[in-house]
């Protein structure tokens, strides 16, 4: 894996959003990260090569996609619809172009930072009144440290903020370059145990740590650590605990909690993949209010998104 990028890899421009920071921002989805958690929302983020993502519930089972495809990579499904085999797919959008549901996307598209930004100034007088910007997410936006510092520039010289989110698997140096021109960082730790979160996410979190570490001896913005609370994966007490005392010796006062949803669902489908979460339902906040106490209790300000 390339460690610096050329070009923006996009999967989604989000505009209008109001969950991924302050104000109302463009989240710019970039493709590719080196994690694997169980729980992933957005698995269509994972890979860094571009691919098709068929939305199921449009789809009406006509066939066309199949007999278009000239790799044979596009498979029935055992209920209904028809997916894309990664391995035999060459991206060449011929599927989606002759979907006349719309129901395929082939998703992963390269940007330069010009042509990027001109993309988000589109929504500039809203970032601007609200107190909104624009927010990197993922996939994991540090793999594109370069061409996001050089965005983050022609977007800060109009004076738009940004806000980058992170799962911190990156090399020091990516972290570096994206901290400098990043307001904010919405920073996640998956399980403090490096064994369990191996077994949760694919690898270990001693790069995650180390990293979240340097942010707070050197970062000077807006640092918010994240926990996804997902039951039967890191919602142990002792998880909980440790990852308090984690707050706590790195002197950060608040955490935020997201709760366990399984709004990725049908994407796993649409990618021909198996959701590792089964039947889990979601959490509501309110599942997670216990969390407020527990927290003040060891001087740690918990809030639940
Ligand atoms: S994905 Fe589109 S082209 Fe393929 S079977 Fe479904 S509706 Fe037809
Ligand atoms: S993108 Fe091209 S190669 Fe891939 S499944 Fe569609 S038609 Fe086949």
């Amino acid at each position: 894996m390339s460690e610096k990028r050329e070009l923006l890899r996009v999967f989604n421009i989000e505009r209008f959003a109001t969950e991924d920071g302050p104000g109302i921002r463009t989240v710019v989805f970039l493709k590719g990260c080196s994690l694997r958690c169980r729980w992933c929302a957005n698995p269509e983020s994972q890979s860094f090569r571009p691919e098709i993502l068929v939305k199921v519930n449009a789809c009406g089972g006509c066939g066309r996609c199949a007999s278009v495809c000239s790799e044979g990579a596009v498979r029935a499904l055992s209920g209904s619809g028809y997916v894309s085999d990664p391995d035999r797919c060459i991206r060449c959008g011929s599927c989606a172009e002759n979907c006349f549901s719309d129901a395929r996307e082939l998703l992963g598209k390269d940007y330069t930072p010009e042509e990027l930004v001109k993309i988000l100034l589109r929504d500039e007088e809203y970032y601007l009144a609200g107190g909104g910007g624009v927010t990197f997410s993922g996939g994991e936006p540090c793999w594109y440290s370069g061409v996001i510092a050089e965005t983050a520039a022609m977007l800060k010289a109009r004076g738009i903020n940004i806000l980058v989110e992170t799962c911190g698997q990156v090399p020091e140096e990516n972290l570096r370059e994206v901290s400098s021109c990043a307001e904010a960082i919405y920073y996640d730790i998956k399980h403090v145990d490096s064994l369990r979160h191996r077994e949760l996410t694919g690898a270990g979190n001693e790069l995650i740590l180390e990293n979240l570490r340097w942010l707070c001896g050197n970062y000077s913005g807006d640092l918010s650590v994240r926990y996804p609370y997902i039951p039967g994966c890191n919602d142990g007490e002792e998880d909980i605990q440790e990852f308090f005392r984690l707050l706590r010796e790195l002197k950060l006062e608040k955490a935020v909690f997201l709760p366990y949803h399984r709004l990725g669902t049908d994407k796993y489908k649409g990618l021909g993949r198996k959701y590792e979460m089964g039947e889990m339902e979601s959490l509501k906040k309110a599942d997670l209010a216990f969390l407020v106490e527990a927290g003040a209790a060891v001087g740690i300000r918990v809030t639940i998104e």
